[in-house]
C-alpha cells in the first residue's frame, strides 16, 4: 500500500491518503478528487506519512508553504550523540558510545551534557552512568567534574 500527502484545496490543510483511492474526504467536509499531481509526498510507511502530515500542517498553519524537511542531521549535538547510540541496548555499550560521542563533539563533558543526551534517550541518571563508565575505565575525569572518553 502506498500513502501520499495531499493539501486540501478548500481549507489548505494537509492530509494523508492511500494513493490508490480516487477521492478523499477532508475534515473540513470537502470531498477531494485525487489526482497524481496533488500528491506532494509518497511513502509506504504510514508512520512516515503521519509525521509528514504533522510537519506539513505545522508549516502551513504558521503561514509557510509546505516544504519537505530533509531528514538531515540534527543541529543539536546532544540529539546527534543520542541518535547515534539509540540502537545499542546494552547500557555499558551505550554509555561508552555516549561518552565517545560527547568527547568527539565537545572535547569533554560533564553531568549536564550527559543529562541532555540521556533525556533524548528517555533516561535520567547521569551520575550512575558516569560512575559505571569510570569504574569500567571508559572515561576519566579531566578535573572539575568534566570527563573524557578514554
Ligand atoms: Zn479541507
Amino acid at each position: 500500500m502506498k500513502y501520499g500527502l495531499v493539501i486540501c484545496p478548500s481549507c489548505g490543510r494537509a492530509r494523508g491518503v492511500e494513493t490508490s483511492r480516487k477521492t478523499t474526504s477532508c475534515s473540513c467536509g470537502r470531498r477531494v478528487k485525487l489526482r497524481r499531481s496533488m500528491i506532494k509526498f509518497e511513502t509506504d510507511s504510514p508512520k512516515e506519512l503521519a509525521e509528514m502530515v504533522g510537519q506539513a500542517n505545522e508549516q502551513l498553519s504558521s503561514g509557510k508553504k509546505f516544504r519537505r524537511r530533509k531528514a538531515k542531521e540534527s543541529e543539536d549535538p546532544f540529539v546527534r550523540v543520542a541518535r547515534a547510540c539509540m540502537t545499542l541496548k546494552d547500557p555499558v555499550q551505550r554509555g561508552e558510545a555516549i561518552a565517545r560521542g560527547l568527547t568527539d563533539e565537545l572535547g569533554e563533558f560533564g553531568l549536564d551534557e550527559l543529562r541532555r543526551v540521556l533525556a533524548v534517550l528517555g533516561s535520567n541518571d547521569p551520575e550512575d552512568l558516569v560512575r559505571r563508565l569510570t569504574e569500567a575505565n571508559m572515561v576519566y575525569e579531566v578535573g572539575g567534574g568534566r570527563y573524557r572518553a578514554v
